[in-house]
């Protein structure tokens, strides 16, 4: 899969490429990743990419030419290409399992206010939020959806880690713990010692639930509990 950012800013992101589990998906071949700045597409005096919002108001905007240059340049016509943006479509976990399914995303990080509404009316094809909040930049936005979307193509996490954790069966996974025994007076659930599977898997889902009912009881839809409960009548309370 490759990932191709269209970005003022590309070198926030070449770190993240060039780091940990991402460097040795791309040395392996698992990514790719193609980041382009976009000022190369400016071709004034001044290499201009941003000019005052028509009808006035704060702030300044990217300038249409050169993003749909820098657009053009990676022909992301045929290709899914996004946008992130703050008024985009909240990014979740089956968004990133969709864009893994992907040859090539294009994204596109907006500064300012943001890009002019021409670029997203002609070019993109889903705008992404990654939260209720707004942040300076697409870049770090992008590093989000980036993150999620890659460590579920083949090969480049284990695949029995994706199995287990959060979200994957609509709930938030369970406590971890590992060595030492005991960590300030705190010692491991002696389950997780027990060596008996069944218990331990047991625990784990009753965990699981009990962590989604008190950070994130939205998340506690029918499908998801009722699998859960039907299997562990004697769950928790
Ligand atoms: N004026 C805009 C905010 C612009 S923030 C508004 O009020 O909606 C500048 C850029 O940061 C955006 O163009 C976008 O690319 C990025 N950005 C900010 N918050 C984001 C969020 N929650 N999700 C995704 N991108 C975001």
């Amino acid at each position: 899969m490759k990932f191709t950012v269209l970005s003022l800013f590309p070198e926030i992101l070449q770190g993240f490429f060039e780091s940990s589990i991402m460097a040795k998906a791309v040395e392996r071949g698992s990514i790719e990743y193609e980041l382009i700045n976009i000022r190369d597409y400016a071709f004034d005096k001044h290499r201009t990419c941003d000019d005052a919002p028509y009808g006035g108001g704060a702030g300044m905007v990217m300038k249409a030419e050169p993003v749909a240059l820098a657009l053009e340049s990676v022909k992301s016509a045929g290709k899914k290409t996004v946008f992130m943006s703050p008024s985009g479509n909240l990014f979740n976990q089956n968004m990133a399992a969709e864009l893994s399914t992907e040859q090539e995303v294009v994204i596109l990080c907006g500064r300012y206010e943001g890009v002019d509404q021409r670029i997203i009316d002609a070019y993109i094809d889903t705008e992404i939020s990654i939260g209720d909040y707004v942040l300076s930049s697409g870049e770090t936005a992008a590093l989000v959806v980036i993150d999620a979307v890659y460590r579920l193509i083949d090969g480049v996490i284990n695949s029995e880690s994706l199995e287990e954790e959060s979200f994957s069966k609509g709930l938030l996974e369970y406590p971890h713990y590992t060595r030492p025994e005991t960590f300030q007076g705190m010692k491991v659930p002696d389950i997780l010692l027990s060596g008996h599977h069944a218990n331990i898997e047991k625990w784990r889902r009753e965990k699981s639930l009990e962590k989604t009912r008190k950070n994130r009881p939205d998340l506690l839809s029918a499908s998801a509990t009722s699998e859960y409960e039907m299997e562990d009548q004697d769950g928790l309370d």
